[in-house]
């Protein structure tokens, strides 16, 4: 079998003979960007090679990026235990031309490595090509024999990527692998794509225009090449599971979650050994890039996660802090191709259990309340937003935890509700401070509040109550 590793190592190897500088993941937190909340892609560490402000000495570079997407304009935190093939951190293979080779280079690179270094069947694989890009089209029959029908146009944005509202921009080609009729779900574009069938591997993204802001789109005089490929799903691929949670090294941390606990890791607590898998891995991953758990921005968005996390081991039924246990088997598994892990290890096992410490009691008591206002409710209730802000505010429970544990009873939460009774507070709030005489400095305060406060719910808009574990 090959394992995650070994699948890794073959990518970079890969790119490497064929003339990629072999480049290092850059951090979660994004050095270049502050209106990114996490590194999301493989690409952020490059955007200012692609668009000529910054110069490497080489114009080919591959990576393995480590990427979460939880919070901000791509959020997968509610798909987690839901998809096969969502993670909050995963990490992105990725070659990269800035301004050497384009489309026909990309694409053979694409389909060598796929088909004849990872041997994948060609007759499982179909691409998505954007509906105008004739030349994709063309070169995926060329290049890798594909008919017309695994050939899919797409007219929708999925298949045209933009950095930004200026800036470079194209059309990309996305390859999906058929898991077979067993699963359910359509082929991309179709009706039923949102199924886990056709799972999506590959994004291969062509830059050849710059994107004007007087609305003009010119071609670029050096088109680059921008890809990613999930780690986790190719795995899947090759270790004949249909599903991420089960490659060798997700399986190994849902196991250590079980011997912590001592559950079955397939009994009926598997959604939540998932669930606790999956956030290990972003919490760790995020304190060894120097985030902590905190109220606002991205420090709130890893205490959310990590809370999350602790209710499920709760609801396995842990009385002690156990996340912070779970550390040795993420290391062992990761601390190779990611030594900064290694070297957090004993701040990030601190800070697990110091924080799973603090939320223990409260979230003890927050439960026993919820339980309290929810007691006789029946399916299709609505939790008051004033309980739900309650439980935000004394008990340190961030609202989709809350949806979260009301999810199986079928019980909403009045969000606009909650969202006012936040706003009352804030207002008493700033009554309270009105007087004190420093004018200046309370607005720069209250400026840093309100600033964060929006940081802090970045992601609630697109989070749906209905749709959480
Ligand atoms: P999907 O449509 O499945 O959500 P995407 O189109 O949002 O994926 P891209 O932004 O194109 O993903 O990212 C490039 C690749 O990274 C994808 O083809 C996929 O293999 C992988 N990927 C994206 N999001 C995740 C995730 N949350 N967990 C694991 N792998 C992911
Ligand atoms: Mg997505
Ligand atoms: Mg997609
Ligand atoms: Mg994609």
């Amino acid at each position: 079998m090959q394992t995650v590793n070994d699948i890794r190592t073959t990518f970079l190897e890969f790119f490497r003979k064929n003339g990629h500088e072999v480049v290092s993941s850059s951090p979660l937190v994004p050095r270049n960007d502050p209106t990114l909340m996490f590194t999301n892609a493989g690409m952020v560490q490059f955007k200012n090679v692609f668009t000529g402000q910054e110069q490497r000495d080489y114009s080919r570079a591959t990576t393995s990026q480590k990427c979460v997407r939880a919070g901000g304009k791509h959020n997968d935190l509610e798909n987690v235990g839901h998809t096969a093939r969502h993670h909050t951190f995963f990490e992105m293979l990725g070659n990269f031309s800035f301004g050497d080779y384009f489309k026909e280079n990309a694409i053979e690179f694409a389909w060598n490595l796929i088909t004849r270094e990872y041997g994948l069947p060609a007759d499982k694989l179909l691409v998505t090509v954007y509906h105008t890009d004739d030349e994709a089209h063309g070169l995926w029959k060329k290049i890798a024999g594909l008919t017309d029908d695994r050939i899919i146009r797409i007219p929708t944005s999925d298949n045209f990527w933009s950095m930004g509202d200026t800036g470079p921009c194209g059309p990309c080609s996305e390859i999906f692998f058929d898991h077979g009729d067993k699963i359910w779900g359509g082929p991309p574009g179709s009706a039923d794509e949102d199924g886990d069938r056709f799972i999506e591997i590959w994004n291969l993204v062509f830059m050849q225009y710059e994107q004007m802001a007087n609305g003009e789109r010119v071609n670029l005089p050096k088109p680059s090449i921008d890809t990613g490929m999930g780690l986790e799903r190719i795995a899947a691929v090759l270790q004949g599971k249909h599903d991420n949670y089960d490659i060798d090294l997700m399986r190994a941390l849902i196991e250590a979650s079980a011997d912590a606990t001592s559950t079955d890791p397939d009994g009926p607590h598997n959604v939540s050994h998932r669930v606790v898998a999956d956030h290990l891995r972003s919490t760790s991953f995020l304190i060894a890039d120097g985030v902590l758990p905190s109220n606002a921005g991205r420090g709130n968005v890893l205490r959310r996660i990590m809370r999350r996390a602790m209710r499920h081991l709760h609801m396995i039924g842990t009385q002690d802090p156990v996340m912070y246990k779970l550390v040795p088997a993420l290391v062992r598994k990761m601390g190779g191709a990611f030594p900064e892990l290694v070297r957090a290890q004993a701040l990030i096992e601190e800070t697990l259990k110091l924080e799973e410490q603090g939320f223990k009691t409260m979230l003890d008591r927050g439960l026993k309340m919820l339980d309290d206002a929810t007691d006789g409710m029946t399916e299709g209730a609505t939790l008051s937003g004033d309980v739900a802000f309650k439980l935000y505010d004394t008990y340190g429970f961030p609202l989709d935890l809350t949806a979260d544990a009301l999810k199986p009873r079928k019980i909403g939460i009045d969000e606009s509700g909650f969202t006012s009774a936040m706003e009352e507070q804030k207002a008493k709030a700033r009554a309270a401070w009105s007087g004190s005489g420093e004018a200046a400095t309370e607005e720069v305060w209250f400026d840093i509040n309100d600033r964060d406060g929006a940081t802090e719910f970045l992601g609630y808009e697109t989070e749906n109550a209905e749709g959480v574990v």
